[in-house]
């Protein structure tokens, strides 16, 4: 149905037709005026609906998993210009399946604040410029030009202008001066120039101002937020100011474009080094190479996890990449590896996933495997698959059953006594103080697996690393399992 859709569209834009330059003003300042852009310093608007975690779904085929938005706030500051968005999450999927914090036990407070700066990267703004006003405001500053398109027998105006990340930003006005749709496309280190989409719909007049009481944004042609709105307040005084603690989201995160990444690193046992300064990798000293567990986060990350793996492990090259899964916090260093040369190491359900999104385009950011293109390989496994070079040995293991993610592996190293586990078990910033109130379902299939294979280890290596850097112990896994006190 969704690709119907992008079909049409791209159809249409086929067929549209070139208005003369002056006509992209005429229209800009017809729906500015229409919709009241001309008067609006700012807006705060409130409803309620659903968000699905990007990139987090329960496999590759599925669509990102649903949270239910129990409230949710949105004030624009058009001229500062700034945003800040307040929501409460709850579960939306039951049981729990798929990434993006699941399980959320009761409410989950979550907030984002965006004051524009010379600095503030273009794909952060365009939660001002893809609002309707933000779009006309953003279209009056810049060269815009118009088309006009016929979209299921309907006259539609189509305005444009080219982001700072140079990718056209689309605004599609409807004959009644309103703006229906903004769509654009930004990076995503999985898949590539990813069409961001904007829908808005059931405008009502709130005091001379024209605003959807239906919003819905789409990111890889699939929803990411579907929002009815009950409350809209134009020209309310909205004083957004820079949070007081750090940004980001939990868990961990990139590190900021142009900033080396730090990676301490901590031998694990003989030739067994754990990888620190973001989502943690392990490297694996085998005879003739190495074999890093876990390419996470973006390109930046991959290369200071493979400059610090060959620093450890020097004279040999980077001969496999165990991915645990798909969910793109996990799999967006891997193409980095493949332009190094390195094999996947992944379970079967990935590999048509991975082939499909390698060969996406990247050329709003080309990354390494963009610029120098190599076809990927790979290794696949089910149920089990062991790593060895006649000494050592790294068993993966799939958590069957994980309602996390479908192909969802751990590794497990025998000898060194370590288990190395991705989103099973991610770690508080401090240790428990005492057992959970409630065992999350995926650190209770993790557990059913460990007593399964008889798993025999001391220490817990979770790719969300806490961040003091600790020691996670056998004991802090089974008291999250509820085996503990
Ligand atoms: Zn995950």
């Amino acid at each position: 149905m969704v690709r119907n859709r992008i079909a049409a569209l791209i159809v249409a834009t086929a067929f549209a037709v070139p208005a003369a330059a002056q006509d992209a003003k005429t229209i800009i300042a017809g729906a500015s005026k229409a919709m009241g852009a001309d008067t609006l310093k700012t807006i705060e608007y409130t409803g309620s609906g659903f968000d699905f975690a990007l990139g987090q779904a329960p496999s590759p085929t599925a669509p990102w998993p649903k949270f239910i938005d129990k409230t949710y706030t949105r004030a624009v500051n058009f001229e500062t210009p700034a945003t800040r968005m307040d929501r409460i999450r709850l579960q939306g999927e039951n049981p729990p399946h798929g990434g993006g914090q699941q399980p959320i036990i009761g409410e989950q407070r979550q907030n984002q604040t965006v004051i524009v700066n010379a600095t503030t990267p273009w794909v952060q703004q365009l939660e001002i410029w893809m609002t309707p006003h933000g779009f006309l405001r953003a279209a009056a500053a810049r060269s815009a030009t118009a088309a006009t398109q016929t979209l299921g027998g309907r006259k539609v105006n189509v305005v444009s202008f080219t982001g700072d990340n140079k990718a056209k930003v689309n605004g599609y006005i409807s004959e009644q001066n309103v703006v229906e749709k903004v769509e654009t496309w930004i990076d995503n280190p999985v898949l590539g120039d990813m069409l961001f989409e904007a829908v808005y719909a059931d405008y009502k007049d709130v005091g001379g101002v024209k605003f959807p009481m239906k919003i819905v944004q789409r990111q890889g042609g699939v929803p990411i937020l579907d929002l009815t709105i009950t409350d809209v307040k134009p020209n309310a005084a909205v004083t957004i100011q820079a949070p007081a603690g750090r940004g980001g989201a939990p868990g961990g995160g990139a590190p900021p474009a142009g900033q080396a990444a730090a990676t301490p690193s901590e031998k694990l046992a003989d030739g067994v080094y754990l990888i620190l300064g973001g989502y943690a990798s392990v490297a694996v000293d085998f005879r003739d190479y190495i074999v890093v567990i876990e390419g996470p986060q973006s390109e930046a990350r991959a290369s200071a996890v493979i400059a610090e793996a060959k620093r450890l492990i020097p004279n040999k090259p980077i001969r496999y990449v165990v991915n645990t899964h798909h969910h793109f916090d996990h799999s967006s260093g891997l193409r980095t590896f493949v332009a190094e040369g390195a094999t996947i190491v992944t379970h079967e359900i990935n590999k048509p996933y991975y082939e499909k999104t390698f060969a996406m385009p990247h050329t709003l950011n080309p990354d390494k495997l963009a610029a120098a293109p190599k076809k990927a390989s790979f290794e696949t496994m089910t149920g089990k698959k062991v790593l060895t070079d006649g000494n050592r040995v790294i068993e993966l293991h799939q958590l069957q059953g994980s309602g996390h993610n479908d192909g969802l592996i751990v590794a497990y190293l025998p000898k060194e006594k370590l288990l190395i586990e991705a989103d099973a078990f991610n770690p508080p910033a401090q240790p428990a103080a005492a057992p959970p109130a409630q065992v999350s379902p995926y650190t209770a299939n993790l557990m059913t697996t460990v007593d399964r294979l008889k798993l025999d280890f001391e220490r817990v290596i979770p790719i969300h690393y806490p961040a003091d850097n600790r020691a996670v112990l056998k004991a802090e896994l089974l008291r999250a399992g509820g085996r503990g006190n």
